[in-house]
């Protein structure tokens, strides 16, 4: 029998559970397993900042590199874990060792959707999840060069905006009529596509990708439609996938994610999850979520390593999510789908900052802030809140934000 507690993925939602195990008085050994050769980073850098070359890999590191030898966790980088027996309560990696756990915590995260059409795998049609992501990338980053990048989201359009920043022509392909359609309201959606034209981008939209053509490197994309758009790179940005093959072929209960209760607990009682790989029920929006966010790894990070180090400590948050292009900071609180009503603030037709409230018959359920923390600070109380706020208040900009819900 050991107490050892292992955790199976080195990311963002592990390197905070480290730090909470031991900040909740865990004081057994610990060990993590993490498939790429580096320790936890941001990823989020990686499409902004860090792949813009502005900031370096000391940067993205999430802890220094003593800090799991000096919290007394052993490590075990480029290592995947390939198979979990709970009933004799080991696992085994992929160089063919076995361990036997106390505790598991799975934070296997997610990976990115891959494009299945013609010409997927030629040279120069990139993805962007890692640290490798970015450098390869990084190789076609030459004044005059051509990307086309595929799909209008966060992270297409976050790569859109470095890249043409390194005067890189871009075209940014997306299927639906709008970018981030799945996110957004069309004010916010419309208000991205003129900033990125205004910045020499130019954002195609309808255009289903039909495939690449070239020899053995991409050179140009065609589409569904019949366009046909010549290039040196292609980013690809269409979606990610929780890492759950694991979890789902040890026996554990998976749903849309490693589905876990409020604790973070799995269905099996010596192992729990955090972070993309998994999906919780949220007490807020009263129906079970999947996030993709730094903030729900963190927090689900912290609530596992409680529920691990024997002690209570529900997740419960209101979700939130940044993303930079150019000089905009767009800041999410809650979720807007099912919303009835969007309330502006400030003007997006011509200015860079404004923000979009959005009530479900009256109540605030979310809000996007450009460039406007205030409005974001204040959404945050008042959607964990489920404030009612009259929409004229939200418009009125001569009442002060603090004063919006009266
Ligand atoms: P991850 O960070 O994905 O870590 C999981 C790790 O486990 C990975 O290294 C994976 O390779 C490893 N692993 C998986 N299976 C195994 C196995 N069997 N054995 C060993 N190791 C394994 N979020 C925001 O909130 N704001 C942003 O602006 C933002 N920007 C982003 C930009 C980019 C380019 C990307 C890729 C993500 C961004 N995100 C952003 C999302 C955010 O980074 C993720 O939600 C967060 O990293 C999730 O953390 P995690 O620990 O759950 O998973």
């Amino acid at each position: 029998m050991t107490d050892e507690i292992i955790i199976i993925g080195a990311g963002q939602a592990a390197a905070q559970a480290v730090q909470s195990l031991r900040a909740e008085g865990f004081a057994g050994p610990i060990r993590l397993f993490g498939d790429e050769p580096y320790a936890p980073y941001q990823r989020p850098p990686l499409s902004k900042k860090f792949l813009a070359g502005e900031i370096g890999y000391d940067r993205v590191e999430l802890k220094a590199e003593d800090f799991y030898a000096q919290s007394g966790v052993a490590t075990h980088w480029s290592t995947r874990v390939t198979e979990i027996d709970r009933r004799n309560k080991r696992l085994l990696t992929g160089d063919g060792q076995e361990f036997a756990y106390g505790k598991l915590l799975l934070a296997t995260g997610s990976r990115v959707r891959e494009i299945n059409v013609p010409g997927f795998d030629l040279e120069g049609v990139h993805y962007l999840r890692n640290i490798d992501d970015v450098k390869s990338i990084q190789a076609h980053f030459r004044p005059g060069a051509k990307m086309v990048v595929v799909g209008g989201g966060y992270i297409g359009l976050e790569v859109a905006a470095v890249a043409a920043k390194r005067g890189i022509e871009v075209t940014v392909l997306e299927a639906a009529d709008r970018v981030m359609a799945r996110v957004v309201d069309p004010i916010v959606s419309h208000f991205y596509e003129r900033v990125h034209a205004e910045e020499g981008v130019k954002i195609e939209t309808g255009v289903t990708v039909a495939g690449f053509e070239g020899d053995t490197k991409v050179e140009a994309v065609v589409s569904g439609e019949g366009g046909r758009y010549p290039c040196d790179v292609v980013v690809v940005g269409i979606g990610i996938l929780p890492n759950t093959e694991l979890a789902a072929e040890a026996g554990l209960h998976v749903e849309n994610g490693i589905a876990v209760d409020e604790f973070c607990r799995t269905s099996d009682p010596d192992i729990c999850a955090a972070g993309d790989c998994t999906s919780h029920p949220n007490g807020i929006y009263g129906t079970r979520l999947r996030l993709e966010s730094v903030h729900n790894a963190i927090e689900q990070g912290k609530t596992a390593a409680a529920t691990l180090a024997g002690k209570e400590k529900p997740y419960n948050q209101v979700p939130w999510f940044w993303s930079d292009q150019y000089d905009l900071k767009l800041q999410i609180t809650g979720l807007s789908n099912g919303y009835t009503q969007a309330v502006v603030r400030g003007d997006p037709t011509t200015g860079r900052s404004f923000a979009v409230f959005y009530l479900k018959e009256g109540v605030l359920i979310a809000v996007d802030a450009i460039n406007r923390a205030p409005e974001f600070m204040m959404a945050k109380m008042l959607t964990a809140r489920k404030a009612v706020l009259d929409p004229a208040r939200i418009a009125d900009e001569s009442i002060a934000v603090k004063e919006i819900a009266g």
